[in-house]
C-alpha cells in the first residue's frame, strides 16, 4: 500500500512539472505579442528620415573663435544638414544622405577631413574614411590615401565594388583610379592653417617645450554623419586626415569598423570623433549599438554609458553621433565642444560648444 502511494506520488509529481511547464511554454507567445505590439507603436513614431552630422570635438571655446569663425563653422554646418535632409525629405536612400553630406564637408576647408585635413610630421595630408550599411552589415573603408579627393566615395566604393572592408596605402589609391573617382595632386589638400598647426607643433618639439595648441586649428574637424531613411535603412560615415603630427603610417579609429564608425538597422548607426587610439581600444561605436542590444536599454543611456563614463574613466576624450532604428538622435560628448548638427522632420539643432 504504501508503495502504491508512492507510485501515485511520483506520478502526481510528473504530471505538475508537465503542466507546469506548458503554462510557462504558453506565456512566451503573450510575451511576444506585447513586444510586437510595443515595435508596431514604436514604427507609427518613427520619423520619415532623420540624419545628424559632426565636424569633430574638442578643446572648442568660445573665447578661442572669432564670430566670423563661428559664423561660418554654423553655415557650415547647416548647409550640410541640407544637402542630406534634401534628399532624404525626397525619398532618397541614407546611403546617398551620407556620401553627399560627407562629401560637402571634405571639400570645405573649415574641416579635417578632405580638403583642411590636418599634417603629418613629414607634412603630407593621409586620410582616412569609413562607410557602413546597417541593412547589410557591409562596410568599406580606406586608410593612409593622398590623392582621392573625397575619401569618403572611396570608402563607399571599397564597400559596393570590392570584396573587401578596408584598403590602405598605394593600393586603395589604385583601386579608387579604376573605379574612376576624382584623382588630385595631394597639393590640394593643402591649407596654410593646417599647414602652420603642424609648423607650431614641430617647433615646440624641437624646443622641448610643453605645449597646449589651444587654437581651433590644432585637430579637430574630422567629419561624420549618421542617417536614417525612409525604410528604416542606417548608414553611417566618417572621413579624416586623423590627428596632427602623426607619424609611421598611424591610422585612428576612422576606418576600423566597431570603433569610428559603426551601423546595425535594427539597433542604431554611430559616427565617433576624438582620440583614436581610445576609441579603438573601447571599440566605441559597436559597444553602442552592443549595450542597446544586449541590455535593451535607449541609445542616450548606452552612449552615455560609453562616452561620459568609460571614456571619461580612460581619459579618451571626445564624442559620437547616432541614430537609432526609431529615430532617436543623440550627440554626446565628453569634450569641451563637439560641432554638430541634426535634422527630422520640422526639427533642426545646430551646436558648437557645450551648452549650445
Ligand atoms: N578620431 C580621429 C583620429 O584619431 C581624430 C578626430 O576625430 O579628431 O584619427
Amino acid at each position: 500500500m504504501k508503495r502504491v502511494l508512492n507510485y501515485t506520488g511520483i506520478i502526481m509529481l510528473i504530471s505538475f512539472m508537465f503542466f507546469s511547464c506548458q503554462e510557462n511554454s504558453e506565456s512566451t507567445p503573450t510575451e511576444d505579442s506585447t513586444s510586437a505590439e510595443t515595435s508596431d507603436e514604436q514604427q507609427v513614431e518613427r520619423p520619415a528620415y532623420a540624419i545628424v552630422i559632426h565636424g569633430g570635438a574638442g578643446t572648442i571655446r568660445k573665447e578661442n573663435m572669432t564670430d566670423e569663425m563661428e559664423k561660418d563653422y554654423r553655415n557650415a554646418l547647416n548647409e550640410a544638414l541640407n544637402i542630406g535632409e534634401n534628399i532624404l525629405k525626397e525619398g532618397g536612400s541614407a546611403a546617398d544622405a551620407v556620401e553627399k553630406t560627407i562629401m560637402y564637408l571634405e571639400d570645405t576647408p573649415l574641416f579635417n577631413a578632405g580638403k583642411g585635413a590636418v599634417f603629418t610630421h613629414d607634412g603630407k595630408n593621409e586620410l582616412d574614411a569609413a562607410f557602413m550599411d546597417g541593412a547589410t552589415l557591409n562596410a568599406g573603408t580606406v586608410a593612409g590615401i593622398t590623392n582621392v579627393k573625397n575619401p569618403i566615395t572611396a570608402a563607399r566604393a571599397v564597400m559596393e565594388k570590392s570584396e573587401h572592408v578596408m584598403l590602405i596605402g598605394k593600393g586603395a589609391e589604385q583601386f579608387a583610379k579604376e573605379q574612376e573617382l576624382e584623382i588630385v595632386d595631394p597639393k590640394y589638400f593643402h591649407t596654410e592653417r593646417r599647414w602652420e598647426a603642424l609648423q607650431r607643433i614641430l617647433k615646440s618639439e624641437k624646443e622641448e617645450i610643453g605645449y597646449v595648441d589651444n587654437t581651433a586649428d590644432h585637430k579637430f574637424g574630422t567629419v561624420g554623419c549618421v542617417a536614417l531613411d525612409n525604410n528604416g535603412n542606417i548608414v553611417a560615415g566618417t572621413s579624416t586626415g586623423g590627428m596632427t603630427n602623426k607619424r609611421y603610417g598611424r591610422v585612428g579609429d576612422v576606418p576600423i569598423i566597431g570603433s569610428g564608425t559603426y551601423a546595425k538597422n535594427n539597433s542604431c548607426g554611430v559616427s565617433a570623433t576624438g582620440h583614436g587610439e581610445f576609441f579603438i581600444r573601447y571599440t566605441v561605436a559597436h559597444d553602442i549599438s552592443a549595450i542597446m542590444e544586449y541590455k535593451s536599454v535607449s541609445l542616450q543611456e548606452a552612449a552615455d554609458e560609453v562616452v561620459m563614463d568609460k571614456l571619461v574613466k580612460a581619459e579618451g576624450s571626445g564624442g559620437i553621433i547616432a541614430i537609432d532604428k526609431d529615430g532617436n538622435v543623440s550627440m554626446t560628448f565628453n569634450s569641451e565642444g563637439m560641432y554638430r548638427g541634426y535634422a527630422k522632420p520640422n526639427e533642426r539643432v545646430v551646436g558648437i560648444y557645450k551648452n549650445d
